[in-house]
């Protein structure tokens, strides 16, 4: 399918749930998120038809979101439908990995097409002051399992002024021989994320550089999106840049989000998209939510506008409510 400016949108990003068991402080309400009614978020049964009409009409790569998306009931099974989805050819998860290995057998068995891990740092008690929770060494295992049964892992760090700034070069060394790839998120003010200064990735390649030479510019991609990659000599894995706010890549977006209350969102950075939900509830047709999900995406931004400020219709929900 495309938008009104000619983009194909072929990878929706679906969070399956707004809750999550870490506290990130750049992505959650200190005090955690309110627990939503059980009834405003989606169900199973209506993810999957969901999810059905986006790949009839042209979503191909599906990456599960959240909040925390294994903290949600059920959502082995939930992914499992996806993977055997018709059309559907990449189905991946971004999660914190602190509940990875209770479920990494049946991911294996499924056939997950690639897990992101979001970890921000190496030293625990950065990480317990950064998310709240004493969890290093439980998402470093999730880690290593999960590389270990075969899953292409990409580990996902926000760099954040005064939080883990000692720490960037030991994260990239993550990228030496144990996983596909170590990308670097720049901050985005986004909720939680507008109190926090980010690092440049100016710096952070810096930092990288002192400790292990050259970053030699890869031309591949790895996964759905918009990183530009590196190599470092003696490195098996990629180092990965993702600049969204001060390199906008927008006119090469190719993705929607489906957040946990069913709410189709256009742009990170607008209120902009659909009430699915509503349609699904109030006995709407296949038919109906198709016509409805394309002239919605007519209206996709053109870009995000992070580096303005007004308009009243910018993005109300914090990272969590959409899942990055
Ligand atoms: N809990 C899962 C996880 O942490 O991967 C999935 C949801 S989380 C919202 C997805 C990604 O969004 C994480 O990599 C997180 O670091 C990133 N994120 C959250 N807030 C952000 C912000 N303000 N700017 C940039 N990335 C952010
Ligand atoms: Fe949870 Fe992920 Fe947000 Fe951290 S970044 S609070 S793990 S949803």
């Amino acid at each position: 399918m495309r938008d009104g400016f000619g983009r194909e949108i072929d990878y929706m990003r679906l969070s399956v749930t707004d809750q999550c068991n870490l506290r990130c402080r750049y992505c959650m309400p200190g005090g955690g998120a309110s627990l939503p009614d059980h009834d405003q978020v989606l169900d199973d049964g209506e993810i999957i038809r969901l999810c059905g009409i986006f790949v009839s009409l042209g979503i191909h790569k599906i990456k599960i979101t959240g909040g925390e998306p294994l903290v949600r009931n059920g959502v082995v099974e939930l992914v499992e439908r996806l993977k055997k989805m018709p059309g559907l050819k990449s189905v991946t998860m971004t999660t914190n990995g602190l509940l990875l290995a209770d479920s990494l057998d049946r991911f294996i068995k499924m056939g997950l097409d690639g897990v992101n891990i979001h970890l921000d740092t190496l030293d625990r008690e950065t990480y317990r002051t950064l998310t709240g929770m004493d969890g290093l060494s439980r998402a470093m295992d999730g880690l290593s399992r999960v590389a270990a049964g075969g899953i292409p892992v990409k580990v996902n760090c926000v760099p954040i002024r005064g939080v883990n700034d000692g720490d960037l070069a030991m994260m990239a060394d993550l990228a030496r021989d144990r996983i596909q790839a170590v990308r670097f998120i720049e901050l985005m003010p986004i909720g939680q994320g507008s109190r926090e200064e980010g690092i440049p990735i100016a710096e952070v390649k810096r930092n990288i550089v002192e400790a292990y030479g050259p970053l030699m510019p890869w031309p591949g991609t790895l996964g759905n999106g918009p990183a530009s990659y590196c190599q470092v000599d003696g490195f098996r894995g990629k180092i990965g840049f993702i600049q969204a706010v001060s390199h906008g890549f927008c006119e090469a977006c190719n993705r929607v989000r489906l957040t946990a209350d069913g709410y189709l969102k256009l742009c990170l950075d607008w209120d902009l998209g659909i009430d699915l939900k509503a349609m699904l509830r109030t006995g709407a047709s296949d038919s109906e939510i198709t016509e409805a999900a394309l002239h919605a995406l007519e209206k996709k931004p053109g870009r995000h506008g992070f580096n303005s400020t007004g308009a009243a219709d910018r993005n109300s929900r914090d990272m969590h409510r959409i899942g990055g």
